[in-house]
């Protein structure tokens, strides 16, 4: 559906601006061409961005968790989401896919707006 309005919205606002621009050419009529074309515009743009806040409400997890497997052989680690009961240096229940040893969570971040990772210390 957002895609749908999105691609609508696109074809109403190219619409507008070839009213403008063909509008530019009828002084008699110009006023009224420009007055349509600026309709079609912010009707095509706010078809657009509607479809834009849809996806704005399903904002990436903000936590992250940084596993690493206890075998000092196997430098394996992983970084999944955020889980409720995790904390630095958490003994995990799974083991290493790569060498079957025990893994601890090393550690626990905050992912800011800006993208960047905040270690936290608990
Ligand atoms: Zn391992």
């Amino acid at each position: 559906m957002g895609m749908i309005s999105k691609i609508i919205g696109l074809i109403i606002a190219a619409t507008g601006t070839l009213v403008f621009i063909l509008g530019m050419n009828d002084p008699a009529l110009q006023f009224v061409w420009f007055f349509i074309g600026l309709l079609l515009v912010s009707m095509g743009l706010s078809l657009i961005t509607g479809g834009r806040k849809q996806i704005e409400q399903e904002p990436p997890p903000p936590t992250l968790t940084e596993i690493h497997c206890d075998n000092p052989e196997c430098d394996f680690k992983e970084i999944r989401q955020f889980e409720a009961g995790d904390y630095i240096l958490k003994p995990m229940k799974a083991k290493c896919p790569r060498c079957t040893s025990t893994m601890t969570i090393e550690g626990v971040y905050v992912v800011r707006e800006e993208k960047e990772k905040d270690k936290i210390v608990i």
